[in-house]
């Protein structure tokens, strides 16, 4: 869409209609876990709202989707539980140029990890003295959804952590491949509706008030973030990531320390070429600055960290497009 000589009236039309669009979209995939349109087609509406935003200011309004997060009615019958620590959304880039930007802008920092984007659901895990009390969703970022007696349904969770620990750790449930496709195979033979995709079967199956359906659905977890790494003597994001799975927890092994933009475009032209052969789905790259301390002085917006980025992979028709793009800059 041509945002060139807009008139501000005509990018207000526009930023209604977008809104109006957005906010049904991001409905059907949150709350009802159905989505009607792709990931990109939400994606491209999304970044046009973002930036007809920056360009007109004065149109920014609070009540935006891109102030927002995640599923912002909460209407689901489950309980109600409310985040001390706001979970927050990713900010995303969908092209290597984009990525160098955002390495130039953030560069206090020279080390990064990088970690696979897991397709699935937020989750927060509280542990009181080492005893998985209490499991919520992201919801709105401030209230989830407690789903405590579905998460122990999932094997991969510890009900218990090594160490006698009182901690809230956060990180993605999935569904794994093998697992999405049977359940979709199944629900056609019995007439039933398909999930669109295994990110939507995963926050079905947990977004359950009968536990017994989690149980059925084979999901499984990687953690990732703790609010309280003070608690963790850990100085980078990648010593967390070691801490946290010897505390027991399920973390993904595939992350990497970089110094240097180039290994960046290399671990992403990597996954891109791969990522079908895992058992898991993958929609990007996170790239987060490796050091907590200067993770802490970055900070957050209202919706997203500022000490991490999410690359987005291009949807599968046009994924060959990324593996020969140099870096320009
Ligand atoms: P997001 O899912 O793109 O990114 C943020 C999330 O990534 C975090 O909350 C976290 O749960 C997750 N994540 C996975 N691996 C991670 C890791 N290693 N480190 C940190 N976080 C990790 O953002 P969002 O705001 O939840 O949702 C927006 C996205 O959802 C859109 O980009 C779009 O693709 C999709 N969406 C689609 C529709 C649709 O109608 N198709 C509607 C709404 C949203």
């Amino acid at each position: 869409h041509k945002t060139e000589n807009l008139t501000q009236a005509s990018a207000y039309e526009r930023i209604q209609q977008l809104k109006i669009k957005i906010i049904k979209w991001g409905q059907e995939y949150y709350a009802e876990d159905a989505p009607s349109v792709t990931d990109d087609v939400y994606d491209k509406a999304y970044a046009e709202l973002k930036m007809l935003e920056e360009q007109f200011p004065m149109l920014k309004t609070v009540d935006s989707p891109t102030q927002k997060v995640g599923d912002n009615n909460l209407k689901s019958d489950l309980a109600k539980v409310s985040h001390a620590v706001p979970m927050l959304s990713l900010g995303d880039v969908f092209s290597l140029d984009e990525v160098n930007l955002w390495w130039y802008k953030k560069g206090i920092s020279n080390e990064y990890n990088l970690e696979l984007k897991i397709d699935g659901l937020a989750i927060a895990l509280v542990y009181q003295n080492g005893e998985l009390k209490q499991a919520s969703t992201r919801g709105n970022g401030l209230i989830g959804e407690d789903v405590t007696e579905n998460i122990k349904m999932i094997k991969a969770i510890p009900q218990k952590l090594t160490e006698p620990l009182t901690i809230e750790v956060r990180g993605e449930v999935y569904m794994p491949k093998k697992a999405f496709a049977k359940l979709n195979q199944e629900r056609e033979e019995q007439g039933l509706p398909t999930f669109a995709n295994p990110r939507n079967a995963a926050a079905g199956s947990l977004r359950q008030l009968d536990s017994t359906v989690t149980k059925k659905r084979q999901l499984s977890a990687f953690m990732y973030y703790t609010v309280e790494t003070d608690k963790l003597e850990v100085t980078t994001q990648a010593e967390l990531l070691t801490k946290l799975a010897n505390l027991g927890l399920p973390v993904n092994q595939t992350n990497q320390v970089v110094h240097d933009k180039k290994e960046i475009a290399k671990f992403i032209q990597e996954y891109t070429g791969i990522r079908d052969e895992l058992d898991y789905g993958i929609d990007g790259i996170v790239i987060k600055v490796n050091s907590l301390a200067i993770q802490n002085e970055l900070g957050n917006t209202i919706k997203v960290p500022k000490w991490a980025i999410a690359y987005k992979f291009p949807p599968e028709e046009a994924k060959t497009d990324i593996i020969d793009i140099e870096w320009t800059v």
